[in-house]
């Protein structure tokens, strides 16, 4: 909540108490176990970001005011901080599902993670959270195979630049293109399933992706953890980009990804919050995919 990118900035503090408040107006709230987020080691963060990447973030921590690492990412005096427990977030949601704790887990942590590469800050991300956790099973938990799923409007260009070539990782994608970043229609390695969407694509498209481009290739890759970056970005209401979903989409394609997990581990899924800018639509989106999880 301390990490703040500027009064105008739409990557705000208010987006975590959106989610918060609607998961207690939904009384869903009372269902969920809530942990406190350990700080990431670097040790966790050095399996996806370069020793010179992890230097640099540590010195460019401003005193007071604002540092900026690209136009719209920036560096406030608590911003590390928040990055290393967002990251931490991740890892031990993949601790507690491991351990058969919990099934399913969502993070609701900011900044985000899925433009950070692995020597770059860049789109509102420093740390890339949904990658430190998928690597964090492969090497700590001793996976041979994860699955990261990334629904945000914005193409995930670090999950890509990371994992990208990595037979381990499958990733699989929707987003807007053309969009920020501009990337993702010529996928940088086999294990990338990236299917750009037109603007103006709604439930329709986005249905059609997913149940052709992405079920098949997770159900032939057999996951033995499914991750989700879940941006909520791609809602009708967002004022970022121009996709046409619902709150019944999340809900609908956090079904499909529960019956995949079902299918090959146990039903384990961990999620990470990455985008969602308009505040309500964001509460509304972010409250039916954890309702899923419940089954509730
Ligand atoms: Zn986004």
């Amino acid at each position: 909540m301390l990490h703040e990118m500027g009064p105008y900035h739409p990557e705000c503090p208010e987006r975590l108490s959106a989610i918060g408040d609607r998961l207690i107006a939904a009384g869903l709230d009372p269902y969920l176990l809530h942990y406190i987020a350990p700080a990431v080691t670097r040790e966790q963060v050095a399996r996806v970001h370069s020793a010179a990447y992890i230097d640099e973030i540590e010195n460019a921590v401003p005193e007071s005011g604002l540092h900026y690492l690209d136009p719209d990412t920036a560096l406030n005096p608590h911003s590390l901080v928040a990055a290393k427990h967002a990251a931490g977030a991740v890892t031990l949601a993949v601790d507690l599902v491991m351990a058969g704790e919990c099934k399913t887990a969502f993070c609701a942590v900011r900044p985000p993670g899925h433009h950070a590469e692995r020597r770059r800050a860049m789109g509102f991300c420093l740390y890339n959270n949904i990658a430190v956790g998928a690597a964090h099973a492969l090497a700590h938990h001793g996976l041979a195979r994860v699955a990261v799923i990334d629904f945000d409007v914005h193409h995930g260009n670090g999950t890509e630049d990371i994992f990208a070539g990595d037979a381990r990782v499958l990733m699989a994608s929707t987003f807007q293109h053309p969009l920020y970043p501009y990337s993702g229609d010529h996928p940088q390695g086999p294990n990338m399933v990236n299917v750009p969407l037109a603007e103006g694509s709604g439930s329709e498209e986005f249905r059609a992706a997913v149940t052709e481009r992405w079920i098949p290739a997770l159900d032939a890759h057999r996951p033995q953890l499914l991750f989700i970056s879940a941006g909520f970005d791609a809602h009708r209401e967002d004022p970022l980009a121009g996709l046409r979903l619902t709150e019944a989409d999340y809900a609908w394609v956090t079904r499909e990804l529960m019956g995949v997990a079902r299918r090959h581990c146990g039903g384990r899924i961990v999620s990470a919050l990455e985008g969602g800018y308009a505040l309500s639509a964001l509460g509304r989106s972010a409250a039916e995919h954890v309702r899923e999880f419940l089954g509730a």
